[in-house]
């Protein structure tokens, strides 16, 4: 079926997900028929069903693939035969591929960051980076800092023992780059102050607002990534423009993870910039 999308994504309170909708519109501007499915764990139809039970219809019913997230990252990779080296190195799928009669699991929330970052700041200085939040999305952000030849990282996580199983991690995957787990922000800053900083804590969020650092440590020599994109503009993005920052919006891991999710699901090249227009359009 080369003319065909049929694919869906599994996860809790996805109701505002743009991913369904960027991966319609792709499929139908290649000329391909689509089906793209919002699974909605949270729905009172799926109650009492397992991920196991949502992945075997999914399969059974000749899906292309799925996107997987919150909170079943990590679970669903129990119920797949294979991983991509990418996936393996996070320990996280957030896409699964149905093909010869197997399941294969990749993250492309990691090719996402990393592609956004190489696109959006091209050039910035990659000697040493503080990442905030060593949760889910953390783990894929900052094997990608890694992957785009960051030196030296430091993480900061409320949760030390997250930021240190992330630092040790992230060492073992990239031996080139040095990693440390920090308990101190404005220490770290007064010591061995980073180039850049990418906030992939909920901090920032509509529900959630704030920033997970202080504004006084944020100067026009830093370059700032945030990964929360609802809003589009957070505080801390916000905040570090009108510092004279290079800033990177959480739009563009989003945009991207899509990207490649579409490309693994028909085998054909996605347009970025229609894909972006339309988790813009949203
Ligand atoms: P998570 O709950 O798995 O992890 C969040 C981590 O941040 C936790 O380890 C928590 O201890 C830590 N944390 C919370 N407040 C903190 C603070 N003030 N300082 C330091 N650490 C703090 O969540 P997640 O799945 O990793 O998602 C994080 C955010 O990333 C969400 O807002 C989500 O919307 C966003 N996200 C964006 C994309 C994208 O494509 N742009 C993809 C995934 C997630």
């Amino acid at each position: 079926r080369e003319d065909c999308l049929l694919a869906g994504l599994i996860g809790q309170g996805i109701a505002l997900s743009r991913t369904p909708l960027m991966q319609m519109q792709e499929a139908r501007a290649q000329g391909l028929f689509s089906s793209y499915k919002k699974l909605d764990m949270d729905a009172p139809e799926r109650a009492g069903m397992t991920l196991a039970q949502m992945v075997q219809s999914a399969e059974a019913a000749g899906f292309d693939g799925l996107n997987i997230t919150y909170p079943y990252k990590i679970e669903v990779i129990a119920l797949l035969d294979e991983l991509s080296e990418n996936a393996r190195a996070v320990g996280a799928v957030n896409t699964v591929v149905f093909r010869g009669g197997k399941r294969i699991g990749h993250n492309t929330d990691m090719w996402g960051f990393g592609e956004s970052f190489r696109r959006g700041l091209d050039g910035a200085r990659t000697g040493h980076a503080l990442l905030l939040g060593a949760g889910g999305a953390g783990v894929a952000v900052a094997n990608a800092l890694a992957e785009c030849g960051v030196q030296k990282l430091s993480i900061f996580d409320t949760d030390p023992a997250r930021a240190e199983a992330l630092a040790a991690q992230v060492a073992s995957n990239f031996p080139a780059t040095r990693t440390q787990p920090v308990s101190d922000i404005a220490a770290l800053f007064a010591e061995d102050k980073p180039n850049g900083v990418v906030n992939a804590t909920p901090m920032g969020m509509a529900k959630l607002p704030g920033m997970a650092i202080d504004a006084a440590l944020i100067d026009g020599d830093l370059w700032v990534a945030d990964i929360v994109y609802f809003p589009l503009e957070t505080q801390l993005i916000a905040t570090a423009r009108a510092k004279g920052c290079r800033v990177l919006p959480g739009s563009g891991m989003a945009v991207f993870q899509a990207v490649r999710a579409f490309e693994l699901f028909t085998g054909r090249p996605a347009d970025p910039v229609r894909m972006k227009a339309t988790f813009d359009a949203f």
